[in-house]
């Protein structure tokens, strides 16, 4: 039995242990729960760090005695298979890689994708969501576009080189790449050629700036489970 934990402190958490539930991996079941204290998360082989907004999600994390340091240290080691949507691609990000917020401390992750920076709702605000149809050659059925669907949505800002090997797994189409971020002084310069990558992956380690838990479609919670999880 596999237990998969679904950080449920704020955001779209119940999808994502609905879409968990439903890969099939042979001589594995998925069990997902729900995460929200420190025993929780122990009971936890790997995590999943939903959609919603990166600065609620720490602030509630940061209520409950001891769950925020355990989320930190489970996050960046690199041994935990964590997967991050959205804004759990946001906190997946370096400590000090988060541009594009608006309040000072908006900027606080929590680690695990070594050297990504990312640029807060550089798609836009919830007006400006869509969905583009993305070829993805890892997924299952590879031929099958994956309905990715964006909704105030981060852009990786650069990648800053760092030992951990990163495996771009998904960019879009450049007619739907938003325009670089600005220069930042604490980011430094974007990186244009990053900028279109939604899907990144460091060893046990899977970022997606789209909801895959809102297409119908679980293969992207398959490839982590089965990569990234599984190791296979
Ligand atoms: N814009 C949100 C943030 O900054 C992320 C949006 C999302 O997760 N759909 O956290």
């Amino acid at each position: 039995r596999l237990v998969v934990g679904v950080l449920a402190l704020q955001g779209a958490f119940a999808e994502h242990m609905h879409y968990l539930e439903s890969v099939r991996v042979k001589g594995h079941s998925v069990s997902a729960v729900a995460v929200r204290t420190p025993e929780e998360l122990a009971a936890c082989h790997a995590l999943v760090i939903p959609g919603g907004e990166s600065t609620a999600i720490t602030r509630v994390a940061a209520r409950t005695a001891g769950l925020l340091p355990l989320l930190q240290a489970f996050v960046s080691d690199p041994a935990r298979p964590v997967y991050g949507t959205c804004a759990g691609m946001i906190l997946m990000a370096d400590a000090d890689g988060v541009g594009g917020g608006k309040r000072k401390g908006d900027g606080a992750a929590w680690g695990g994708m070594r050297g990504l920076r990312v640029w807060r709702n550089l798609y836009g605000g919830q007006l400006e969501s869509f969905e583009q149809p993305i070829e993805i050659p890892a997924l299952a059925d590879p031929t099958r576009p994956f309905n990715a669907i964006f909704i105030r949505a981060p852009a990786v800002h650069s990648l800053v080189p760092s030992d951990a090997e990163t495996e771009v797994v998904a960019s879009l189409p450049a007619e739907r790449v938003p325009a670089p971020p600005p220069a930042d002084s604490a980011l430094g310069p974007p990186d244009a050629a990053a900028t279109p990558h939604v899907m990144l992956r460091q060893g046990r380690k899977l970022v997606t700036s789209f909801h895959p838990e809102l297409s119908g479609d679980a293969r992207v919670h398959q490839f982590w489970i089965e990569k990234c999880v599984l190791g296979r």
